[in-house]
């Protein structure tokens, strides 16, 4: 089972809600954490790993043997990305804004185009205490973090269950992260912002398909418009924590919430038990 975690922003309480659930379960259950906020991944704070392999993330991109060159200015044409230019008698490539797909040399008549690897980051593999744990590391200045993410997601073990920390906001980064999940928790916290944010985040992951619910963090009294917004449109709200300075405490000395209040490890476990439970409601109505 693969459930993801994501947030319309950052700051909301995205990575205590993954490190919460994959600390609360890991006794009695196989269990793995992918970090893919490759750009920011900080769950290895909370999970400190033993990291025992490191491998280089890269994309093709193109290069130009100028011998078989003729300008003809094809490359560019087909370029999506404007990633290559062609400028009188030079081949100009981009290299920050390759996506490397490939479209350039495939179509290139003169087969002047070899493809060389460009690194954008690593992919880190580890354990920590019952816990399989991946993460990504995007290269600084590096503006592609989606080959990385799907490289993170190609290590996910799915006869287990797995939680995919997702980067913030709503673009191809998330998209990539909660593609594919059974289940996306969707975390926010009661303020007109936040549910600004959710209101997107929902939008892209019911695009997607993903079976959606709400954690509401930081909740306090008489604020009930996202509560409301939840019911509206049929999303159920499966965790309320709320507004609390010892829980803020632990999490600034790199202590998740059911680590430091282990009260809270029934309510995570609970939390999986219910999103399982509606996982398999769907795929049975999907049946018939
Ligand atoms: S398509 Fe090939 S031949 Fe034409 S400009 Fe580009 S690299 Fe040169
Ligand atoms: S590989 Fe794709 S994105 Fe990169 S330069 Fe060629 S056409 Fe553009």
């Amino acid at each position: 089972m693969i459930i993801s975690v994501a947030s319309g922003k950052g700051g909301t309480g995205k990575t205590l809600v993954a490190t919460s659930l994959v600390f609360s379960l890991k006794d009695g259950y196989r269990v793995q954490l992918l970090d893919c906020d490759v750009e920011e991944p900080n769950d290895h704070i909370f999970l400190k790993p033993d990291i025992t392999g490191r491998e280089s993330v890269g994309i093709p991109v193109p290069k130009v043997d100028k011998e078989k060159c003729t300008y003809c200015g094809k490359c560019a044409e087909v370029c999506a990305y404007h990633a290559i230019a062609v400028i009188s008698k030079n081949v100009l490539v981009f290299p920050h804004l390759c996506h490397g797909c490939g479209a350039c040399g495939y179509l290139c008549p003169e087969k002047a185009i070899v493809e060389e690897k460009k690194e954008i980051g690593i992919v880190e593999t580890g354990h920590a205490a019952g816990v399989a744990f991946v993460q990504g590391r995007l290269n600084v200045g590096e503006a592609m973090p989606t080959p990385l993410i799907r490289a993170v997601k190609g290590l996910a073990d799915h006869a287990g269950i797995c939680i995919i920390d997702v980067p913030p906001g709503t673009s191809c980064p998330v998209v990539t992260a909660v593609k594919d999940s059974d289940f996306c928790l969707l975390v926010t916290e009661p303020t007109p912002f936040g549910l600004n944010d959710l209101m997107l985040a929902v939008q892209t992951v019911k695009q997607l398909g993903v079976p959606c619910g709400v954690v509401i963090n930081r909740a306090y009294a008489d604020n009930n418009d996202t509560a409301e917004y939840c019911l509206r449109e049929n999303l159920p709200v499966l965790m309320t924590i709320p507004l609390d300075t010892e829980i803020a405490r632990l999490y600034s000395r790199g202590i998740t919430l059911a680590e430091g209040m282990p009260p809270w490890r029934e309510k995570f476990k609970r939390l999986y038990l219910e999103i399982r439970e509606l996982v398999d409601e769907r795929s049975n109505c999907l049946k018939r």
